[in-house]
């Protein structure tokens, strides 16, 4: 149905809105490249050397920090590819069904041939009403933008973008590049902020913004080290900061670890391959955000035991045999913890348990 006039001028009105926090952070590095350039080091730095570098180094930071950034605000969020979509057949087929069991039975049908291995946490196949898709493992309806998103990871007011499979490395250097940027300037900053209190610098405009300048430094190196260490850990489990709130749940269960494949792969399936593209915010994930390997894959007999479109090249050969059919962590948790077998207050990493499963449980946890 097309929006009505005032629903499409409350949405512009919403659109020009979202820019606020974008435009705020740049107004705030506009200044402080003023503060620390001008104010800084062609006003109060006296040393000529000491100039030269802290310029150099200044600009090599900033640079790199402004095209992360732009990266990760410009880069369109990447969509579920048309296979995932409802041909028209089916979606009036879906829409004359009203009972639950049988739409699903419809979507079961269409999700037969697709790479996907998770499912809603009451074990339905995970459909979205809005874009009448059936929706890839990892993506996720985002409210702001009305689109489905591929590995979702959160919408980011800060950039006016959803952060998922298209930027998600380029957020990630946005992180690391602004907490570089910030430690630097309060670095180098902090004799001249001692000199501010020590009646040191000269009476000028320049002493305010020397420490105006330290204080927000210090204040973003403080807020974007603990962001920027989250999402590190995210990175190295493999987990979006959705399935951090709620792990994704597989046939058998609720499985946080099910896309882990240990640190190194988790990392370059972020960062990808080339170590010569890992600084630089340039695209180089591995995969096509549809389909994400999983060392679960075994355990559902409904899928192919190789996702569509995920190129095998970057796993190791034999790679998914190498797990038993139902991880260890799951038998263990069900017969430790009964009545809360799937939750995700299991224990914590538990990589190492995977070689010793017992086929024993395996079955019982089937039935
Ligand atoms: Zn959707
Ligand atoms: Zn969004």
């Amino acid at each position: 149905m097309a929006p009505s006039g005032s629903g499409s001028i409350k949405r512009s009105c919403q659109r020009v809105l979202y820019w606020i926090p974008v435009v705020f952070i740049t107004i705030i590095v506009a200044w402080s490249y003023y503060a620390y350039v001008v104010q800084l080091c062609i006003e109060s730095v006296e040393n000529i050397g000491e100039k030269i570098v802290c310029l150099l180094a200044y600009h090599l930071f900033f640079f790199m920090f402004t095209w992360a950034y732009w990266q990760t605000i410009f880069t369109k969020p990447m969509n579920p590819l048309k296979e995932f979509h409802l041909s028209y057949a089916d979606k009036e087929l879906l829409e004359r069904e009203d009972r639950g069991e049988s739409q699903q039975e419809i979507l079961r049908r269409i999700a037969k041939d697709l790479p996907i291995y998770t499912r809603t946490m009451s074990g339905a196949i995970r459909y979205c009403d809005r874009c009448q898709l059936v929706k890839p493992d990892r993506c996720h309806h985002c409210s702001v933008c009305d689109k489905c998103i591929l590995k979702m990871d959160h919408h980011c007011p800060w950039v006016n973008n959803c952060v998922g499979f298209s930027n998600y490395k380029f957020f990630m250097l946005f992180l690391l590049y602004s907490l570089m940027y910030c430690l630097f300037i309060a670095a180098t900053d902090l004799q001249y902020f001692i000199k501010f209190w020590t009646n040191g610098l000269p009476d000028t405009q320049a002493k305010f913004h020397i420490m105006f300048l330290f204080f927000a430094a210090s204040m973003f190196s403080v807020s974007l080290s603990s962001l920027f260490g989250y999402h590190c850990w995210l990175v190295g489990k493999n987990r979006s900061t959705l399935e951090a709130f709620r792990a994704p749940a597989f046939r058998h269960g609720a499985d946080k670890n099910g896309f882990s494949l240990g640190f190194s792969k988790n990392f370059r399936q972020v960062f990808g391959d080339e170590k010569k593209y890992w600084p630089l915010p340039i695209f180089s994930s591995q995969g096509d955000g549809c389909s994400f390997p999983t060392c679960l894959v075994n355990q559902d007999p409904e899928q192919p035991s190789t996702p569509a479109g995920y190129n095998p090249s970057t796993k190791s050969a034999g790679e998914t045999h190498q797990f038993p059919a139902k991880p260890l962590r799951e038998s263990q948790s069900r017969l430790l913890n009964s009545g809360q077998s799937w939750s995700e207050a299991e224990g914590a990493d538990d990589k190492d348990k995977r070689g010793t499963s017992n086929p024993a449980m395996t079955i019982e946890n089937e039935t």
